[in-house]
């Protein structure tokens, strides 16, 4: 791991490169459905798409309160880069880190580091979403490879990836494999009509007999959600965190922003005190949330048990805190809020993602109750 000044100067360098080629263009990616090759290219040469990995694989080894900020200053501009950090970075790669064979991360790392491979997560199923233990997806073994069968749905990049994690079920088991794009009876069809994410090629997967070679299972057989799905998840909720940081912070810069230069009743805005609430309120959640994602960061590289389920508690906040500032962003904006020239138009829509994605809100709080119930139960 770098030092501080490092780690510091990493980020200070993907700001300036977000604002100079990811920032200017982020409505073009969503007219165009997605970003260009050319970007992620830049990207991987950077090893921004590695910025979480191990320098011996090619990534930069950030820590994770790095990794974090990181992460938000791509969130800040754009959600497709980030989504793709978040995925490609968190879901596929720190996972393969931690549960790949020697072979499986000396074959897969260095390419998904120079962006050679783009990786994605397939778990959810047109009818399977938070109850994803009982994914229909199936797998069975023949003699040299296992068989697997399915559908998948909503997977981030899941047009564009090469390298797919793919969660599949037998006898009520679940076991990761990981899929190469290129292997017989895999397809990929890109799902239109978004109202956010719009250019993060999110796909469903057909897999029709897919035939995955043996050395290809991630972790252990049946242990698919013990070992990976659950570290996945985890290392994806810690990005959203930041995710819900980045929203938060943008759409507050923008709020404040407006209501400075604003002018109703011969006062600017920010001279109303209702507006001034509604800043008050936005700048406490902000700091909150950022607080709760720098706490999790730091039992992250501290390895601490709880780190899990801080990092629990910091993806839900910080994701209601980003819908709360962006829908009072886009109140202090009045008509012009809903105009895309302005930037909490597209706040607005990509906060509410973050309380889906990565176990929805609900999901969040029902783990977090159950370790409150545990942690905080005092027999007097
Ligand atoms: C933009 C986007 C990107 C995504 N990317 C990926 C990806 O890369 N890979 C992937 O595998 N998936 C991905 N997903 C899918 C995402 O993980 C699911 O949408 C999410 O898990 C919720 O599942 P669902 O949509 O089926 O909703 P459902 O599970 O049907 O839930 C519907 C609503 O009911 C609530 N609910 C469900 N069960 C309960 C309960 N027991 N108690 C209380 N409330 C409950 C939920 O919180 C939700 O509000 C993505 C989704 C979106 C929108």
């Amino acid at each position: 791991m770098s030092c501080d000044l490092e780690q510091r100067k990493i980020v200070d360098e993907a700001e300036a490169f977000v604002n100079q080629e990811i920032r200017p263009y982020v409505k073009c990616f969503e007219e165009n459905k997605g970003i260009p090759r050319e970007l992620i290219d830049k990207m991987a040469a950077k090893g921004y798409l590695a910025a979480a990995l191990p320098k011996q694989y090619g990534g930069l080894e950030l820590d994770p309160v790095y990794y974090g900020l990181f992460t938000e200053v791509f969130g800040k501009a754009c959600t497709a880069t980030r989504s793709l950090i978040t995925v490609h970075t968190s879901l596929v790669g720190e996972t393969l880190v931690r549960f790949g064979t020697e072979e499986q991360k000396n074959k897969w790392l260095p390419r998904l580091a120079r962006g050679e491979a783009i990786g994605a997560f397939g778990l959810s199923e047109p009818d399977i979403g938070s109850d994803a233990k009982n994914i229909k997806t199936s797998w069975h073994e023949e003699d040299d490879c296992y068989v697997i069968n399915g559908t998948k749905r909503w997977i981030t990049f899941g047009h564009l990836a090469d390298l797919f994690i793919i969660i599949a079920a037998n006898k009520g088991r679940s076991t990761a494999f990981l899929v190469e794009r290129a292997f017989p009876g895999f397809e990929t069809k890109q799902i239109e009509g978004m109202m956010a994410a719009r250019a993060t090629c999110i796909a469903e997967l057909y897999l029709n007999n897919v035939r995955v070679p043996k050395e290809n299972v991630l972790g252990k057989i049946n242990l698919g959600f013990e070992y990976i799905v659950s570290t996945s998840l985890d290392c994806g909720r810690y990005s959203i965190a930041w995710a819900g940081v980045a929203i938060a912070q943008e759409a507050l810069e923008a709020m404040v922003s407006y209501s400075r230069t604003r002018t109703q009743f011969n006062e600017k805005l920010r001279s109303f005190q209702l507006i001034r609430g509604m800043i008050g309120d936005a700048v406490t959640k902000t700091h909150a949330a950022r607080a709760l994602a720098l706490k999790a960061g730091e039992l992250r590289k501290q390895k601490d048990p709880d780190a899990v389920m801080e990092t629990t508690m910091a993806k839900y906040f910080a994701s209601k805190v980003a819908v709360d500032v962006a829908n009072d962003a886009l109140q202090v904006h009045g008509g012009n809020g809903f105009l895309s020239e302005y930037p909490v138009e597209r706040l607005y829509r990509e906060a509410k993602v973050l309380e889906v994605i990565e176990g929805s809100s609900q999901m969040q709080q029902e783990m977090i109750s159950s370790f409150g119930l545990q942690r905080y139960y005092k027999r007097r």
